[in-house]
């Protein structure tokens, strides 16, 4: 079926101004100033959007949508995450991986979830193996599985300088970095490693050496959770004008007990006053892990499940509180990802060719609706389409 979304002011991310957008087939057909729907087309589905913006869908380059957490014990691990949750915070393209726990979480089971959320309306890739290195896979090497798997376009997410890291050596990372790029090189996807940064004071010193000590280009490991401390902060700044792209993490922000995170809005804002490039800048939510949940006088009362929806609202704070325009906030969530994933002939623009991937926005950046390979899974700020059990029990 055909969709002509009429009247929306585009931001592709780069401002376009007002278009009608033509949709078939689960791709953007034409945008053009005015399109007049074809009469012999049969039915057409027509969006006014007239009053709303049309950005590209966000892609979340970082969600533990198998499940997550399981620290402090086995009543800890988060259930899956659901179609809505994903689709109401914008997000119609995700990247999935596993965590800390690689022991009872694993590959096939993440795939498997992958390949279900893909069948129930929205596009998803993942990273293959977990915190520890050696890591998990499917095939027995990452480098195999991002050559034999579809959906495997890396290796991640990989944690250094954390108390719940494998501590890999310079050579054990290096291995890993040069198999993943290897990987990529063969399969034509981008063969990135993910790196997971922690609170140790050796910060992000294994990533300078390894690209220091070897020819590997610096953009093949992208570390995320840069904006956890000050400390491992300065460092990404280091590392993204040193040509590395690095990655904010949208739920990583000061709550009342911990002050030492920066908020991911002006942590990209302080990025950029530093100088490195925007096109250097991406941003993942880290959503549907565990979170701690304190109480004003800081004691831990219990465990929620981080929420996809710190991504918009973090990109959203970087136009309202931090007076950056539009088309900048949109890139670290949207074409950047797509650029680094080597997923931009398809995602990550409103652009004619490109997948209907689209959300559009009321004047107050508030999320209206969101479309997802062209059908309309969001509509007036209410989930029209469910995952398959999303509703059962309710
Ligand atoms: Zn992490």
């Amino acid at each position: 079926m055909l969709s002509l979304i009429k009247g929306a002011e585009v931001y592709s991310p780069e401002p376009g101004g007002k278009k009608d957008i033509l949709i078939g087939g689960g791709k953007i057909l034409k945008i053009a100033a005015k399109i007049s729907s074809p009469r012999d087309f049969g039915k057409i589905d027509v969006i006014d959007a007239q009053g709303l913006i049309c950005v590209p869908g966000f892609i979340d380059g970082h969600v533990h949508i198998a499940g997550g957490g399981g620290e402090g014990g086995f009543q800890n691990r988060t259930p899956e995450i659901q179609l809505s949750h994903l689709t109401t915070a914008g997000i119609t393209c995700v990247i999935g991986l596993l965590g800390t726990d690689g022991s009872t979480r694993s590959i096939p089971e993440l795939l498997a979830k992958a390949r279900g959320l893909e069948a129930e309306g929205i596009s998803t890739f993942i990273y293959t193996g977990a915190y520890e290195v050696p890591t998990r896979t499917i095939t027995g090497s990452a480098r195999s599985d991002i050559i034999l798997i579809d959906k495997i376009i890396g290796v991640g997410e990989i944690a250094i300088s954390d108390h719940r890291s494998s501590h890999p050596s310079e050579q054990e990372l290096a291995r890993l970095v040069s198999e993943a790029r290897v990987g990529g090189i063969i399969s034509g996807k981008a063969g990135v490693v993910h790196i997971h940064l922690g609170d140790d004071h050796g910060k992000m010193e294994p990533l300078f050496k390894l690209f220091k000590d070897t020819e590997i280009p610096i953009t093949q490991a992208i570390p995320t959770h840069v904006n956890r401390n000050p400390y491992v902060f300065e460092d990404a700044i280091s590392f993204g004008k040193m040509g590395g792209f690095v990655d904010v993490t949208s739920g990583i922000f000061p709550r009342e007990q911990d002050k030492n995170p920066i908020k991911p809005s002006i942590a990209i804002k302080a990025l950029l006053e530093e100088g490195v490039p925007l096109s250097h800048i991406t941003m993942s939510s880290d959503g549907n892990g565990s979170a701690p949940v304190f109480d004003k006088k800081g004691i831990l009362t219990g465990l929620s499940i981080s929420s996809v929806k710190t991504l918009w609202r973090e990109a959203r704070d970087l136009v309202i509180k931090e007076g950056l325009d539009l088309s900048q906030a949109l890139y670290p969530i949207t074409q950047n990802v797509a650029n680094v994933l080597k997923i931009s002939d398809f995602k990550g623009q409103v652009r004619e060719g490109l997948d209907a991937d689209l959300v559009l926005l009321t004047r107050e950046l508030d999320i209206h609706t969101v479309i997802g390979k062209g059908k309309t899974m969001v509509e007036n700020k209410i989930p029209k389409v469910f995952g398959t059990f999303e509703l059962s029990g309710k």
